[in-house]
């Protein structure tokens, strides 16, 4: 239930003045469907009173000038504007007054009259312009202009003044809220309460004011992390609640470990040890590997199904593909069944009575591990013991389809597996209800992937080698990116480059793109994984963690608009077999010099965790690491990856506290963040995030 005092800030946006039939959906748009989206909208600056010169102007620029009215012409009918000719030292603009007031204007701002005026320059067919200047005062008048205005996102046919006045109105209803922050951290701080920091937002005083590093800004990204951090804590509480089996170490995982033909990592062993330390406790588990692709994820979470199994239980390992669930089935039902624990795969292609016979399996406890995809969740799908979901990049999944699949048994143990490298400070945004076991090393024997940046204009050369090297029977993926607004246009892109590469190298390539229905998608996977295609041509939907030995070669285009993460991720996709592999970076010059200092890591080291920090501190800021993709939420107010990152961690123990103490938030400060919650919809946000 939705506190009362949030009611006004919850009513529609077609409660504001002016917001009638034709702008309700151009507001819904730009902010959303209630004023409390209205007041979260969040202007930039513009620096009004200094003025510039007209030489200076920039079309779509609101500038600033200081002019002397050198003519009037008025427009000769009604439906003409006056025109107002005016100079400085530099140059000449045109004003242009709309309606019937022209002699008005013409009194007020006769020739030779030295004025200031402030307002949009647009370059038209006939020179300059300037349509309806914001302001035009004289000059011994200049104060009156704002030295610093706020301007507000705008959109087609609503523009950025109007949404000023509805920002403010909707600022105008907001109530003070009762405080939920603590009251020392406030003090340490300097943190104005939660209106006057909107009040700061919307109605900007200094050019500090602006800065994300104010006390005000600062306060409404805490506010958020807080709440967010807050619904993650209770989760994970909540999830800590349901006694759930102790599941011991077994000599079956142990004999199934020392069969295997290598030795684990130090990493994998600690991993293992983390998650057995969880499965032993009596509570419920929430684990989260993170490791590249290929560190030895899926082997750590063989032993623990090893362990369940020995327990009597059952453990289900879900992958967002078939073919991806095909190659995990692979890796682990050899050495499973090796020691008397059957494994099942369990796909949508199964159907009659092969199905019938799966899932009798399944029901009667004759299998012990279940591998496979959406497959695993549907209704007629049951369990005799539930005991461990395994989720493959968790992300890929939503949070209902992953309950589902934890439903089917109780107080199921999860552990999710990512091979998205997060820098350690931002851990917390993305798996704040879930423990984070760090897979950071990778197994040994595997040759590194020589990666080199090459400008477009040398792709015939490329093209040429790769030619050459399928020759030899090498394999190779050809990354096309997706750059532009529309989707069809970077699917003629990539169809383009297989038609390109059909004519240069032979038949044997292949396209995939997101375009296409699942099953199409796993077949052209099949057959280049069979080697029946020797080059993949793909937009970003390779799927991560696909095992092609045989592909040594990656090309990625336009590789300077991925995230590094991604194009880490990418390249993870060969160097996985004995020989040697190469990833050409190829892109679009002239690189800036960040863009250079970016690809210049990937050649540099392949060790994803290093890869993201150093982005997150080249960039610090935007969307560097290609996050958006991996499920990374999406703030309003907090920057976490540049000026809030110090915010994280205490939030994150704040919220902790929050929950150790007053888990069911009766306090008094427990009732003031269920306002904050629900303020900023963590709870429906969260279906998102939630690992289930
Ligand atoms: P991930 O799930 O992280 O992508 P996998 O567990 O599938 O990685 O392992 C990738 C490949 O590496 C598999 O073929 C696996 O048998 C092998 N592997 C795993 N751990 C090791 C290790 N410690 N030493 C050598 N090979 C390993
Ligand atoms: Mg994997």
């Amino acid at each position: 239930m939705r506190p009362e005092i949030l009611f006004p800030l919850f009513a529609p946006v077609t409660s504001l003045k002016g917001v009638g039939p034709r702008v309700a959906p151009l507001l819904q748009r730009l902010a959303g469907s209630v004023i409390r989206d209205v007041v979260f909208l969040k202007p930039h600056s513009l620096v009004r009173r200094i003025p510039t010169q007209i030489s200076a102007a920039i079309d779509g620029q609101v500038i600033t000038l200081e002019v002397i009215i050198d003519s009037h012409q008025p427009g000769r009918s009604r439906a003409q504007p006056l025109r107002m000719k005016v100079s400085d030292a530099t140059g000449f603009i045109t004003l242009v007054f709309f309606g019937r007031f022209g002699d008005q204007i013409e009194q007020r701002h006769p020739v030779g009259a030295r004025r200031i005026i402030s307002g949009k320059i647009e370059d038209e067919k006939y020179g300059r312009q300037m349509v309806h200047p914001d302001y035009m005062i004289a000059p011994d008048k200049r104060d009156q202009i704002p030295e610093l205005e706020a301007v507000y996102p705008a959109t087609e046919g609503l523009p950025a003044r109007r949404v000023r006045t509805f920002a403010l109105e909707a600022l105008a209803r907001a109530p003070e809220l009762p405080e939920w922050q603590d009251a020392a951290w406030l003090a340490r701080e300097r943190f104005p309460t939660w209106r006057e920091a909107l009040e700061r937002l919307h109605h900007i005083e200094t050019e500090g004011d602006l800065s994300p590093l104010s006390p005000h800004y600062r306060r409404l990204a805490y506010d958020e992390l807080l709440a967010q951090q807050l619904a993650m804590a209770q989760r994970k509480a909540e999830r800590r609640k349901d006694p759930s089996a102790r599941i011991m170490a077994s000599a079956i995982a142990a004999r199934i470990q020392a069969d295997l033909p290598f030795t684990f990592t130090g990493a994998q062993s600690r991993a293992l040890a983390e998650v057995r330390s969880d499965l032993s406790a009596g509570e419920r588990m929430s684990r989260l590997l993170q490791g590249d692709v290929g560190s030895g994820k899926t082997v750590v979470a063989m032993c623990a199904m090893a362990d369940v199994a020995a327990s009597g239980g059952q453990s289900a390992l879900m992958a967002p593909t078939e073919i991806l669930a095909r190659q995990h089935f692979e890796t682990i039902s050899g050495p499973l069944n090796d020691h008397g624990v059957a494994v099942i795969l369990l796909t949508g292609r199964d159907r009659g009575a092969a199905r019938a016979e799966k899932l009798q399996a399944l029901a009667s406890g004759a299998a012990k591990v279940a591998v496979g995809t959406h497959a695993l969740f549907q209704d007629d799908v049951a369990f005799q013991q539930l005991r461990l979901a395994v989720v493959d990049e968790q992300h890929r999944f939503g949070v209902s389809e992953r309950q589902r699949l934890q439903t089917k048994g109780n107080a199921v143990h999860l552990l999710a597996m990512s091979a998205t490298p997060i820098p350690r400070t931002l851990e917390l945004t993305m798996y704040g209800d879930l423990d984070v076991s760090r897979i950071d090393e990778k197994p040994p024997g595997r040759t590194p992937v020589a990666t080199r940046a090459a400008p477009l204009t040398r792709i015939a050369e490329v093209e040429s080698r790769l030619r050459d090297a399928v020759a030899g029977g090498a394999q190779a993926f050809w990354i096309c990116p997706l750059v532009s607004e529309s989707e069809l246009i970077d699917l003629k892109a990539a169809e383009t480059r297989a038609e390109d590469l059909k004519q240069s190298i032979g038949p044997s390539v292949g396209l995939i793109h997101g375009k296409m229905a699942p099953a199409a998608k796993d077949a052209v996977m099949s057959e280049f994984a069979d080697g029946k295609l020797s080059v993949l041509v793909a937009t970003t939907v390779v799927e991560v963690g696909v095992n092609v030995p045989n592909a040594t070669i990656m090309v990625i285009e336009q590789a300077e608009r991925f995230g590094l993460a991604q194009l880490h991720q990418l390249r993870g996709r060969v160097g996985r077999g004995r020989q040697e592999s190469a990833c050409v970076l190829l892109y679009d010059p002239p690189l800036s010099q960040t863009a250079q200092k970016r690809l210049d890591i990937l050649r540099r080291t392949d060790d994803g965790f290093l890869i993201a920090e150093t982005d997150l501190e080249l960039r610090g800021g935007g969307d560097a690491l290609g996050l958006k993709q991996s499920g990374f939420p999406d703030y309003i107010f907090a920057d976490v990856l540049g000026p809030h990152r110090d915010l994280i961690a205490a939030a994150g123990d704040d919220a902790r506290l929050i929950v150790n103490r007053d888990p069911e938030l009766k306090s008094e400060r427990g009732k003031a963040l269920r306002v904050l919650q629900e303020l900023f919809d963590w709870k429906a946000g969260l279906g998102l995030r939630d690992a289930g």
